[in-house]
């Protein structure tokens, strides 16, 4: 029964959803398909909140930040890290043969423009890399603002990470000028893994035609080309294009707004509940700072006697799935994903079983 599985990706899939990928195969180079990415765009650009065409890559979404570094960064980045996703971001940058420097705020934390600007006035980079919603430790950085501090260096881009932060939380892509923003499918979409999305400013593509190293597989340009046929470079996961057709008809339906509201009173929710428990004299706390909490994911530190990986197990006794914490925060943590299709109902149930297991 769907409403019981909570990690913070892959996300609950809808039993329509899951049924929409087992229509019939349909060559990649005719019309159909055509038709089919055609009739994707307009819920993609609603989704991500732009004119821009969205690229659709057959690949999870770290293929599409190795990408944005490819395609985006020329020789010296600045990552912002503040948990395990930004670190890759990071990583990712250093394997792509780049420059690339850290601006590193502890675990549970947010950076702030102040802290952005001053950083680039330090260093001459031209790229910074950012993780929206840091799904190791639940912080949301303020990305528009982020944005609005890189421009104001003149010729630098934004790449960002909002795979837990898109249809969950307000993006517009095109209002806060982002150079490039990207999500996968298994997230806040709630759609089987497999597919990553994205948008590339006309600024950041013409970055990407200067560079000759930026490869075959994620290069922007065939990306770019090709959505505009409504075409893909190579074949595409079409069993996940039938999912995202139908998900995007839902969420449609729904509205975005309506969308993030969900998931902004599941995070309240989440919050509100912590308090509670703290006033019974459990001492659990949402590990980010008020005004830096992302929507979707909830990290939670764990009272004394209670270890990250056995509450999760206890939990999954019960029939629910959440997740513990993420690297050095294992033990210490545990992460709901109240992301996707669930509803406040089914968070009130988890978080029922969270209190029997947890003796509140
Ligand atoms: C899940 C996740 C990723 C990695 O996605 P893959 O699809 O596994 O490549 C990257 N960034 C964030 C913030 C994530 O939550």
């Amino acid at each position: 029964m769907f409403g019981k599985f909570f990690l913070p990706g892959p996300t609950e899939v809808r039993p329509e959803i899951l049924a929409a990928q087992t229509r019939p195969m349909i060559g990649h180079r005719g019309k159909a398909m055509e038709e089919l990415i055609a009739s994707l765009t307009p819920g993609l650009q609603y989704v991500f909140r732009t004119t821009r065409p969205v690229y659709i890559s057959s690949s999870s979404a770290t293929g599409l930040m190795e990408a944005a570094v490819r395609n985006g960064a020329r020789r010296k980045v600045l990552s912002l890290v503040n948990g395990a996703f930004s670190e890759r971001f990071h990583r990712i940058a250093v394997g792509c043969g780049l420059e690339a420097d850290v601006l590193e705020v502890p675990l549970g934390e947010g950076h702030s423009p102040e802290m952005l600007e001053h950083a680039l006035q330090r260093g001459d980079y031209d790229a910074v890399t950012v993780v929206h919603s840091e799904t190791s430790t639940g912080v949301l950085n303020p990305v528009a603002d982020l944005a609005r501090v890189t421009h104001a260096r003149g010729d630098v881009v934004l790449l960002v990470d909002s795979v837990t932060g898109i249809a969950g939380s307000p993006v517009e892509t095109d209002a806060w000028e982002l150079d490039f923003v990207l999500t996968g499918s298994q997230k806040a979409l709630a759609l089987p893994p497999g597919l990553a999305l994205g948008v590339a400013r006309p600024s950041l593509l013409e970055r990407a035609k200067a560079k000759k190293d930026r490869g075959i597989y994620f290069d922007f340009i065939e990306f770019e080309k090709n959505i505009l046929k409504n075409q893909t470079p190579n074949t595409p996961a079409l069993p996940l294009f039938y999912a995202l057709a139908a998900q995007l008809d839902a969420i449609r339906r729904e509205t975005i707004e309506a969308r993030w509201e969900r998931h902004a009173a599941m995070a309240r929710r989440t919050w509100a509940w912590a308090d509670e428990m703290k006033g019974r004299g459990l001492d659990i706390r949402v590990l980010a700072p008020e005004g830096y909490r992302s929507s979707t994911v909830t990290c939670l530190t764990m009272p004394s006697g209670h270890t990250g990986s056995a509450v999760t197990s206890a939990l999954k006794q019960r029939g629910l799935t959440i997740a513990s914490g993420y690297g050095a925060l294992k033990d210490a943590t545990i992460r709901i994903g109240h992301m996707g299709d669930h509803t406040v109902a089914e968070l009130d149930v988890l978080l029922g079983e969270l209190e029997q297991v947890l003796g509140a």
